[in-house]
């Protein structure tokens, strides 16, 4: 029996670089939006983006303060602050009593976390990376709100720290762009993701699978060019419809078909094998197990979904 190659999944890698288990903690601030909902690039943001914009629910809950990079003084700082702290220390505690977690990497997840003014961005990074055994940052952005300033203070940090970005690339046709609303170019990711990495940063390219209008072949062609540009890890996401979205009202006129299961595992396990070997795989889809989703009704149970595309790798020879 030939022997199985193991994926280089994102614990294995961060295993073999620090000898031990890291744990990424999400936090979201509130505040922080982004140009694609407050108007600056487009309004009601990506179509499958859950925000403010059709949630008047949420929007009441929220603080009504939003940053943008022009903002001249953030009175909010301070609540900021203390938001990631308190966020950082109550999931850092179930980390600890369920896994018993060590080592932790900050991981600014929610909306586009480098869309404040650079003092705001400096202030939060740098308190994350004070916190008792944080060894790193990820950033979670779009490719349109990063600068060379920022860069080159997320360069400085990367000197005794992990240091990633995240930024949103979904596909790279201009034309499914659009279809999205997403308010960015593949010619802008290119540049962008082509910066971090001559900056010598760790980038993190998230895909999303089953956008409207894209077949496999497209898929596949949007996972080469990402890894044409040497990013260090990538996150699969299929394409699920959740209430109070654009993409709501396109599946409900019938202009819009959640991509199948079987097309979306299929088309995952043709991408992780055909990935250089020193890629990381970081996530290989995700799920939503409350009301809000309206389709496809697999994107329901993410376990059992990781579990058959688990099986579908080691059926091509690849352990994950
Ligand atoms: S870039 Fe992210 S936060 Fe902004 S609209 Fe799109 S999904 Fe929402």
């Amino acid at each position: 029996m030939s022997k199985l190659q193991e994926v280089l999944t994102i614990g294995r890698y961060f295993r073999s670089k620090f000898g031990e288990t890291i744990y990424k903690v999400p936090i979201s601030i509130s505040g922080f939006t982004c140009p694609n909902i407050d108007g600056t690039v487009a309004k009601g943001g990506c179509s499958f983006c859950e925000n403010d914009s059709f949630s008047p629910n949420l929007q009441e809950k929220k603080t009504k303060f939003k940053l943008h990079p022009t903002t001249v003084e953030n009175p909010y700082l301070d609540n900021q602050l203390q938001q990631l702290e308190m966020q950082f220390n109550a999931t850092k505690k179930v980390l600890q009593n369920k896994f018993g977690a060590k080592k932790f990497i900050v991981y600014f997840q929610s909306f586009t976390n480098t869309y404040a003014p650079l003092e705001t961005l400096k202030a939060l990074y740098s308190r994350a990376l004070e916190f008792d055994n944080v060894i790193g940052l990820s950033i979670g952005t779009r490719t349109d709100c990063m600068t060379d300033e920022i860069l080159d203070y997320l360069v400085e940090l990367s000197k005794d720290k992990e240091i990633w970005v995240e930024y949103g690339i979904q596909s790279f046709y201009n034309e499914t762009l659009d279809k999205i609303n997403r308010g960015d170019s593949s010619e802008n990711m290119r540049h962008w993701i082509m910066r971090t990495k001559e900056k010598g940063l760790k980038v993190c390219g998230h895909l999303i699978y089953g956008l409207p209008g894209e077949d496999q072949e497209m898929m596949l062609d949007t996972l080469n060019q990402t890894v044409e540009l040497d990013v260090d890890s990538i996150k699969f996401h299929p394409l699920y419809v959740v209430k109070n979205t654009l993409l709501t009202n396109e599946y409900k006129k019938g202009e819009f078909t959640p991509i199948s299961e079987d097309l979306y595992i299929d088309t995952v396990v043709k991408s992780i094998k055909a990935m250089p070997e020193n890629i990381s795989v970081q996530r290989v889809t995700a799920g939503i197990n409350d009301d809000t989703l309206l389709s496809p009704s697999w994107c329901k149970n993410k376990h059992q979904q990781i579990q058959k595309i688990k099986k579908a790798l080691l059926k091509v020879g690849l352990k994950y």
